[in-house]
């Protein structure tokens, strides 16, 4: 398998040479050459496997450059009920006839995003192993993502982590999760200042091109190819969950921000998977939505992003959107370097309203838009509560919301949970007046032992900071 760049570059590389790399050289998002096809035959024999094994036959599809047993043992150590909390992995509940939550937050961080992070995790320090070279994460962090990078990579052989975040802004959870980290390769800085300030420094420490070579300063952002594919495996599993045969079809809601996790089940659905509808579903930062409902792509300003409840949806613009605009346009590199270079890079916008292409996001991909308000996601809290004694967040909220204005019946909707209540308790007190039960594991971890330093808003005091602890 071959992985090609949206902005038409004309290298060709495999899976392990984008691992470790962010963007295509000319500034493009790495994708497959083609998607491979996956018959009704093959669904029938990976809709009994345990959800490791069905990982691995997923990965071996698009990853040609790591030994198959190599692969299956990364899986298989990946996937384990001891750290996603059940034998099913992703569990698939149904809260009334034909509305399912499909629980994907039950690993160390209590968040989705652990899904692709600790595959990428243990991918990360076999190739870094296979090369004999060491790789320093540098990342700028509210909360989820910096977790769930820090507790895929902690203990990891040939990983450092830095992972920046605004000091004193994260949920005091959010804080103990990270900081009570004491792996020695685990860095914490917080960063007097906001979460733009901390982007701003990992931003200013990449452009150094100097130090992020003399550093090998990498990333783990959502645009990483090995993570949307990660994200793959759980529409799969979620489908056969879902139905009892391989001809039924199911559509998928996805709370989403910078749509890399619909992106997946785009994905997914291009395989072959019968999957209706991928209904993706906003915020009040609502430029998914407002792009699948009049096919004008209007990337907000700072100052226009709101602070919502569901934090982990609020994007200015969707980092992983040019994947899926590259397949609506007939992978054309032209005209998507057109919208995403040209259009956006002069007016902070598209528009695809009077494209044939556009049309075809929903009759032939399948997509719908939803979008919800804070009044919205408290009384999706209440009421779900009420009516089924299930305990959502808000970004789950977000998504319910949205599913149900989009059902068919006959059809299995299956909301993607994304994260545990717990994380985002203040939400929930409000709507329901009472704190979510926390697991087991993070009973009192406010009061653990923290590892982190202050630094200033300075990249220059950052810079000090990593070269100090790389030797
Ligand atoms: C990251 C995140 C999202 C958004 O996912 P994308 O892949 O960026 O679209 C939604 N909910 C939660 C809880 C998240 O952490």
């Amino acid at each position: 398998m071959n992985y090609l760049s949206t902005r038409g570059h004309a290298d060709r590389k495999r899976f392990c040479e984008i691992l470790l790399e962010g963007l295509a050289p000319d500034g493009g998002l790495y994708l497959p050459e083609t998607y491979p096809q996956v018959d009704t035959a093959t669904l029938a024999k990976w809709r009994t496997l345990p959800y490791a094994e069905l990982a691995f036959e997923i990965l071996s599809l698009y990853i040609d450059d790591i030994p198959a047993a190599d692969l299956k043992a990364i899986c298989a150590k990946t996937y384990t009920a001891e750290v996603f909390g059940t034998d099913e992995i992703v569990p698939l509940r149904e809260l009334e006839d034909g509305v399912y939550l499909e629980a994907l937050s039950n690993g160390p961080t209590l968040a989705f995003k652990d899904m692709a992070m600790q595959l990428l995790g243990n991918l990360f320090e076999y190739e870094l192993a296979r090369r004999g070279a060491e790789l320093n994460i540098l990342g700028a962090t509210s909360g989820d993502t910096g977790s769930a990078a820090e507790y895929a990579m902690r203990g990891k052989k040939g990983v450092r982590v830095f992972m920046t975040s605004p000091d004193g802004r994260m949920s005091p959870f959010q804080q103990a999760q990270m900081f009570s980290l004491q792996d020695a390769n685990i860095h914490n800085i917080a960063i007097t200042g906001v979460f733009d300030d901390c982007q701003d420094i990992v931003k200013a420490v990449s452009n150094d091109l100097g130090f992020k070579r003399k550093y090998r300063i990498g990333t783990v952002n959502s645009i990483n190819w090995a993570r949307l594919l990660a994200q793959v495996v759980y529409y799969f599993a979620g489908y056969f969950q879902a139905t009892a045969s391989n001809d039924k079809p199911v559509s998928f809601t996805v709370p989403s921000g910078n749509f890399g996790n619909v992106c997946a089940g785009h994905v997914a659905r291009m395989m072959g998977l019968p999957i209706q509808t991928l209904v993706v579903a906003t915020n009040e930062n609502d430029v998914l939505d407002e792009f699948f409902r009049t096919g004008v792509y209007r990337v907000r300003a700072a100052i226009d992003t709101h602070e919502t409840s569901s934090p982990s949806m609020d994007i200015s613009k969707a980092s992983n959107f040019e994947r899926f605009v590259f397949d609506l346009v007939g992978r054309d590199p032209a005209k998507l370097r057109q919208l995403f270079v040209d259009d956006l890079g002069l007016t902070g916008s598209f528009d695809l309203s009077a494209d044939p292409a556009f049309r075809q996001a929903a009759e032939r991909f399948g997509f719908r838009s939803g979008r919800s308000t804070h009044a919205d996601r408290l009384s999706m809290i209440r009421d779900t509560e009420k009516r089924f004694a299930t305990l959502i967040d808000p970004h789950t909220a977000d998504g319910l919301k949205a599913a149900r204005e989009q059902l068919t019946p006959g059809v299995p909707m299956v909301v993607l949970e994304t994260a545990l209540p717990i994380k985002f308790a203040a939400t929930v007190v409000e709507a329901l007046g009472e704190e979510p039960a926390r697991p087991k594991k993070f009973e009192g971890i406010e009061a653990l032992p923290k590892r982190v330093v202050q630094l200033p808003a300075d990249a220059e005091a950052v810079k000090a900071y990593i070269a100090q602890h790389c030797d």
